[in-house]
């Protein structure tokens, strides 16, 4: 029962959409037993996931290192949606029924561990990632710690708020470790895709960075709009000429930070180049098969140049909050398209073929 004596009515099963022959890009929609809250969970009713790269390179095992998928995984790791049950133990917790909350990647954190104990909860090696260690969102109901869900604030869309909880978080964090101050340029890398065009809203108009956005041509005038000040098209420019336009809109000094947004081997040699003194790359996209920090960089230059390389996937709790107060007041919003449950499939073979503008996020209604 919420506070003002509202009930909800939860069904005994509800659909889901799993990965049916992992490997391969196939999902299938599926019935499932609704979950009870254990000891500390809440019971949440998603209405809208986000659907990020992570999920494809996920479902088609494309990432080293990763554990393989299992058929009937379910992925997604940008939910929203209402809490519908307590589990017992939950008395204390500021979550209620009827909240409307946020489920991301890192879904639980153990709080004990080393990497908890330094404060990186993202990489707690007990927690659960969801759609990955975990069930994930792309379903209807989901259980979750009830201290661990992100509130999700009043007067912002849930199909909104559902980008912020990966790409959003992930941007900011890494906008943040840039270490750049209001009015120095940062370049940053695939601007015009999914997570780009976030960091270059956030960065501009958040941030008051100078954004250089980089990209394919095509992108241009969603780069502009989202606030970069410059635009540079890779399509105009070899890797030579291309930092030399970086320099050119530096007035010589080259940027004080990039933030490679796609996980090319080439953008990232690039996009070290393109750093003045004291510089700062921070590594978001995440390669495919093998893949070589920095090919042909030499030590040296990272030396002399006193260049900073960094890292982010995801953030805490508190970057999740700071960034959706930003969705909250207008400063950052998405370009997303909603599609249905029964769609996704599709959906992952436009991002395969490099189709998809901005954001996907799946209605679960
Ligand atoms: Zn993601
Ligand atoms: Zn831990």
């Amino acid at each position: 029962m919420t506070a003002n004596g509202e009930s909800f009515t939860i069904p005994r099963t509800y659909k889901a959409v799993e990965y049916d022959k992992p490997g391969t890009i196939s999902t299938k929609v599926v019935e499932r037993q609704t979950p009870e809250p254990r000891t500390g969970e809440v019971l949440v009713r998603l209405t809208h996931s986000g659907v990020c790269h992570s999920d494809a390179a996920i479902m088609q095992n494309l990432w080293k290192g990763f554990q393989p998928t299992q058929p009937g995984h379910i992925g997604g790791h940008e939910g929203v949606g209402i809490v519908h049950k307590m589990g017992p133990g939950t008395e204390m917790s500021s979550i209620q029924v009827g909240n409307r909350v946020g489920i991301k990647w890192v879904a639980s954190m153990c709080g004990s561990c080393p990497a908890c104990i330094e404060g990186l909860e993202s990489r707690c090696a007990n927690g659960k990632k969801s759609g990955y260690t975990g069930p994930g969102t792309f379903q209807q109901y989901l259980t979750s710690p009830a201290n661990y869900v992100t509130p999700i604030p009043d007067g912002l869309d849930s199909a909104d708020a559902a980008p912020m909880l990966c790409a959003g978080i992930t941007v900011y964090t890494g906008l943040k470790k840039t270490n750049a101050q209001p009015g120095q340029w940062v370049v940053i890398t695939g601007a015009g895709g999914g997570l780009g065009h976030i960091a270059t809203q956030l960065g501009s108009h958040g941030m008051a960075l100078r954004i250089i956005g980089v990209d394919h041509g095509s992108k241009k005038d969603l780069v502009l709009e989202s606030g970069a000040e410059a635009f540079v098209d890779i399509t105009q420019f070899d890797d030579t000429s291309i930092v030399e336009e970086v320099k050119r809109i530096t007035g010589g000094r080259g940027a004080r930070a990039a933030v490679a947004c796609t996980g090319n081997n080439r953008a990232y040699a690039q996009a070290l180049a393109m750093l003045g003194l004291n510089g700062t790359l921070v590594c978001v996209g995440v390669p495919e098969g093998d893949a070589v920090l920095i090919p042909g960089s030499d030590p040296r230059s990272i030396i002399f140049r006193g260049l900073n390389i960094t890292y982010t996937s995801v953030g805490n709790r508190r970057d999740a909050i700071e960034v959706l107060d930003f969705a909250k007041r207008g400063v950052v919003k998405s370009h997303s398209r909603v599609e249905k449950m029964e769609d996704l499939t599709k959906v992952f073979e436009e991002m395969s073929q490099g189709k998809l503008q901005g954001r996907v996020v799946l209605d679960l209604e």
